[in-house]
């Protein structure tokens, strides 16, 4: 299936590894330009240069940026405009907040996770969608978690500040819809990322278990009985954000290997 996306140009942040890396490996090879950010100058340009020699031919334009800075966001979307000429695509992705129950969370940390989480994406989007309105289009994925659908056990931050981020998506579909403009999340179960295995290792200290026992148990819960690829969760992403999925809008599709226990 041709997904139609030679030519777009996209913004993944949060992009250096795991989910954001795959998510602009996947765009790129279908043909997208792509704007990359992360926090780490050296890790973002080299990885870059790995979409860039995976995917002759497209333009990768890195950017070391903190999502939680509001003012750089804007620079860096002005900057995608400058250098790679329009925008088509935004993918949000942040670091995940820390693990913990509420007795163990101070103000500043629902602060710092607010910021983090749910504002990152606002500013991101409120500096995009005029760049989409003009062009009366745009496709926008917000990277959630499984846990809007089922909170997750020790991940107060998580579960309390995504559902925010899943109402505003929700909210804002209905408002922009006009503006051909599709705004969907997804929401990973367990995909084999590095933030994964700190996951999976606080739980096993926690549990007094090994890293390796942990992750083979939550995988039994799985029905399909293991921990899902990036390069799975990628192409679902790339399918949302193609001129295919035009359709789809103001929803959460789970990536989690049938995780999700619920009807919807
Ligand atoms: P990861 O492997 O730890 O990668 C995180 C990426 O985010 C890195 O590129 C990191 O680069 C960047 N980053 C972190 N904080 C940033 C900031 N403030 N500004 C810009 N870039 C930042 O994590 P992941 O597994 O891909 O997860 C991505 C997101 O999905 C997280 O929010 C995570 O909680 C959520 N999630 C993942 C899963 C899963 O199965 N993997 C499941 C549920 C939810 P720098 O360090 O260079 O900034």
């Amino acid at each position: 299936m041709d997904l139609g996306l030679r030519g777009k140009v996209a913004i993944v942040t949060a992009a250096s590894k795991g989910l954001g890396k795959g998510c602009a490996l996947e765009l790129a090879k279908e043909g997208a330009h792509v704007a990359i950010c992360s926090r780490d100058k050296d890790r973002i340009e080299a990885t870059a240069a790995e979409i860039e020699a995976a995917a002759p031919g497209v333009k990768v334009l890195p950017l070391a940026v903190d999502v939680t800075d509001a003012s750089k966001l804007e620079f860096m979307v002005n900057e995608v405009i400058t250098t790679l000429g329009r925008l088509d695509i935004l993918v949000t992705n942040a670091g995940g907040p820390p693990p913990g129950r509420f007795d163990q969370i101070t103000d500043e940390m629902w602060q710092r996770a607010f910021n983090l989480t749910l504002m990152s994406a606002v500013h991101l989007i409120r500096h995009c969608l005029p760049h989409m309105r003009r062009q009366h289009s745009g496709r926008i994925v917000l990277i959630t978690s499984g846990s809007v659908k089922q909170p997750i056990q020790n991940l107060m931050l998580s579960n309390s500040i995504r559902a925010a981020v899943t109402g505003m998506a929700k909210t804002l579909s209905e408002e922009i819809g006009k503006d051909n403009i599709t705004v969907n999340c997804v929401a990973p179960g367990r995909i084999s990322t590095e933030r994964i295995t700190e996951l999976d290792t606080d739980r096993a200290q926690r549990e007094g278990k090994t890293v390796d026992a942990v992750a083979q148990e939550l995988a039994t819960q799985i029905p399909l009985g293991r921990y899902g690829s990036v390069d799975e969760f990628a192409a679902v992403v790339a399918f949302l954000c193609s001129e295919r999925a035009g359709y789809v809008d103001g929803t959460t599709i789970p990536i989690d290997g049938g995780a999700h226990k619920g009807l919807f």
